[in-house]
This record gives structure tokens, C-alpha cells and sequence, in this order.
């Protein structure tokens, strides 16, 4: 091989060591530059530590798990609240009946008044001392008894002043005392003729057996007084026309008026305190 030969060869062979020298330096300038980002991280990576940075480190956060479920609960949340809002109707549900004449939970007033002629079939004299005889339903003239024999076993001695009035005896009732005391006085006491609890034979006037304070407020000042107030709703008694309730029943206070509704539903209108008006909300509408 000639010198002009070998000299072509090696200026071939050092040009190709440079040219490899070359791309070899400028895939590592390519490479050194090149950014991480878009290398290495995950969605799950780059969202942990700012969406959630104290989730355990294998919880894998995304964009929609993460908000969706809050973006649901939080509407349902508020759907639920206003719920507790329609609880404050505390109307008592009415489970007895107060409209028929023969129900001895019939409600009666000025505006809610049975027919004339209404008579009830069970009437029955009450064994209870009394002036005259006396009539009420069997089954209140039944539970009245019972009670008179449990307050004479707490010294409380009772007689009856009044039961059962027929529509002409409460019509002449009426017209007594509007005559004598005027419209006004008469509109508040239970003489109305056909919306009178005495007319359905389910109501009393209860006085002492001495005869004090018949028919006068003051016999609620009486100790023993307070015994019928504790005790008259076990046997199916309340007591009717309370103190500062005539606007609600339209009936002046008249402690010694009690009615019969049966047990059950008179510890309900005793632990309510309301008046039967109230109780099955049927207010009287006023004239
Ligand atoms: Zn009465």
C-alpha cells in the first residue's frame, strides 16, 4: 500500500470517529435537557399532595372520585334538613269519633249542635246522691259511679246537681236566664238548646255533698276540688269549660261541668291540657 493510499484511509477513519464523537455529544446535550415532567409523573402523583396532603400515600386521587361524591352528598344534605320543618304540625290525630250524635266522643257546641229531637237510648239513673233523679248513659253513668266511690274513699263526698237535659229543658233553660241576665251572659253558659254537652247524657254538674258553692266558681277553692282534677280522667271525666278558656269553647269557666269521654281519650285531653275545642281543632265560630 502506498503513502497517498494510507493517508485517504486514516483522514476516512478520523472523520468517522468525529462525526460519531458528534452524535454522541449531541444526544447527551439532548438528553440532558430534556425535562423531567414529562418523564416520570403520574396523574395519581402530581394530585395527592396538593388535593388531599394527608391521604395515605396509596389512595389514588383523581379529579372526578374526588369531587363527585361531594358534589352529590352535599344536595342531598340540604334536601334532608327542611324535613324536621313540616314536624311543628302537632295536630293531634283524631282516632275516636267526634261528629256522630251517639259517639261519646260526639263534640258538641255552638256550631258543631245535634238535631233537636236527638234523645239518647241508654239513659239510666245514676246511683249517686242527688235531689232528684238523675240520668246519664249507661257507660258514663257507669264510670261516674266509680269515681264517686273512689272520692268517698279520699274524703270527698260528691253529688250530682245535674245529668241528662232534653232539648225543651235546655230551650226553657235559655230563655230563662237571657231573660233574666240578658243575651250577652246567656251566649257563655251550657244552656244552649241542641249544643248542650247535658243534652247528649254524657256531661254532669258535680257539687259538694253539703251543697256549697253549687254552681259557683268557688268550688274549685276547695281543697278536695283538686282531687277531681288529678283524678276524673282515670274514670273517663275531664273537665270541661276551664278558667280563661271561654274564648276557646265559648262556655264561661265552669269547674263543676265535667263530660264523659271514655278513659282512653280523656288522659289524652288531660295530658294535653287543651279543651276538646282545641284537642281535635274544631274552634267555635263565634256568631
Ligand atoms: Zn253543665
Amino acid at each position: 500500500m502506498d503513502n497517498k493510499y494510507k493517508w485517504k484511509l486514516w483522514t476516512v477513519l478520523i472523520l468517522s470517529i468525529l462525526i460519531l464523537l458528534g452524535l454522541g455529544y449531541l444526544h447527551y446535550l439532548r438528553k440532558g435537557t430534556q425535562p423531567a415532567a414529562v418523564v416520570t409523573p403520574t396523574p395519581a402523583e402530581t394530585l395527592a399532595p396538593s388535593g388531599c396532603p394527608t391521604c395515605p400515600a396509596d389512595i389514588v386521587i383523581t379529579d372526578e372520585p374526588a369531587s363527585t361524591p361531594e358534589a352529590t352528598q352535599t344536595p342531598a344534605q340540604e334536601t334532608a334538613t327542611p324535613e324536621p320543618t313540616q314536624e311543628p304540625t302537632k295536630e293531634p290525630e283524631i282516632t275516636v269519633d267526634i261528629d256522630s250524635d251517639d259517639s261519646i266522643n260526639r263534640l258538641i257546641n255552638i256550631s258543631y249542635p245535634v238535631d233537636p229531637s236527638y234523645v239518647p237510648k241508654d239513659l239510666r239513673v245514676v246511683n249517686i246522691p242527688s235531689s232528684e233523679s238523675e240520668y246519664l248513659r249507661e257507660e258514663a253513668a257507669n264510670a261516674l259511679e266509680q269515681m264517686y266511690k273512689a272520692a268517698v274513699d279520699n274524703q270527698v263526698y260528691l253529688r250530682i246537681v245535674d245529668g241528662y237535659r232534653s232539648y225543651s229543658e235546655q230551650l226553657a233553660l235559655y230563655n230563662y236566664y237571657e231573660r233574666i241576665h240578658g243575651k250577652a251572659y246567656t251566649e257563655y253558659v251550657d244552656d244552649h238548646p241542641a249544643a248542650s254537652e247535658h243534652q247528649l247524657g254524657l256531661a254532669v254538674d258535680l257539687g259538694w255533698y253539703n251543697g256549697n258553692c253549687q254552681l259557683n266558681p268557688c268550688i274549685a277553692t276547695y281543697p278536695q276540688y283538686q282531687w277531681l282534677l288529678d283524678n276524673s280522667y282515670k274514670y273517663g271525666w275531664i273537665a270541661r269549660y276551664p278558667d280563661k278558656k271561654s274564648d276557646v269553647t265559648h262556655i264561661t269557666y265552669s269547674p263543676w261541668h265535667f263530660r264523659y269521654v271514655g278513659s282512653e281519650e280523656a288522659a289524652k285531653i288531660h295530658d294535653s291540657g287543651l279543651t276538646m275545642e282545641e284537642f281535635y281543632n274544631r274552634p267555635v265560630k263565634a256568631n
